[in-house]
């Protein structure tokens, strides 16, 4: 019998990255509901919280010069400014948890991304595309988070976004969210077996063959 086949030897790390509003957080929110070995990197901002967001759960809201701290610390695997605030991914959580095994989601933009990718360390970068502009922008609008301005300052940065497809491992149009959600999850599911992080399956197998084990 092989055991421990469920989960990888080592953790596998997933850049998540798309432009705002085109419903990350939501197929991240609806993988863990159905992985929930899956650890989420609650990353710092200095933006405000939103109504319902939860300090250390949805993100770690520090004060621009508790950020720089961190920053002058070497704190984080990656960091960037985002639409005007400053984010960034902590390292050692990150780096603990795919240590013990546990694959971790980071939902990142484009500039923390590449960072994560000359950081040496193997990820596998998946980007969320809306269907369409317009529906981008209506699901940003209709979230009702923002106000005007701010809905217009994400809409301006989407080309940037956008521009960076071809740097990704994977892309997953967002258009009927279960069909997404489908998609994304067989993503997730098939990284987590590949041979490259199942290598102690692999030696249970020959283990077993060169015991003339039959079960
Ligand atoms: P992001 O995290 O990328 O900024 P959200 O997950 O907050 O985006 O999604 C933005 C809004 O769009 C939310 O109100 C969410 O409920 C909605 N949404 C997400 N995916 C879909 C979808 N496939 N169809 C319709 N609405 C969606
Ligand atoms: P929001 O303010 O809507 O929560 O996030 C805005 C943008 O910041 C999103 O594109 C999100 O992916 C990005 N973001 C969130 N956390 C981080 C982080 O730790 N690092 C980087 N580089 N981007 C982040």
């Amino acid at each position: 019998m092989l055991q421990g086949w469920r989960s990888p030897d080592r953790g596998v790390l997933f850049v998540i990255t798309g432009p705002s509003g085109v419903g990350k957080s939501t197929l991240v929110h609806k993988a863990r509901e159905q992985l929930p070995d899956l650890r989420f990197s609650v990353s710092a901002t200095t933006r405000s919280p939103r109504p319902g967001e939860r300090d250390g759960v949805d993100y770690y809201f520090l004060s621009a010069e508790a950020f720089e701290t961190k920053v002058g610390q070497g704190a984080f695997l990656e960091h960037a400014k985002v639409y005007d605030h400053a984010y960034g991914t902590l390292r050692e959580t990150v780096e603990s948890s795919l240590r013990a095994g546990q694959s971790v989601l980071l939902d990142i933009d484009v500039v923390g991304s590449r960072q994560v990718r000359a950081s040496g360390l193997p990820a596998v970068h998946i980007m969320i595309l809306p269907p369409d502009l317009d529906t981008l922008e209506r699901r940003l609008r209709e979230r009702g988070t923002d106000d005007e301005q701010v809905v217009r300052r994400r809409m301006s940065q989407v080309e940037t976004q956008l521009r960076a497809v071809g740097e990704f491992d994977y892309v997953v149009v967002n258009d009927n969210l279960s069909t997404a959600h489908r998609c994304f999850q067989a993503v997730l599911l098939a990284a987590m077996c590949r041979r490259e992080v199942r290598s102690s399956l692999v030696n249970q197998v020959h283990t077993q063959l060169d015991a003339g084990q039959r079960h």
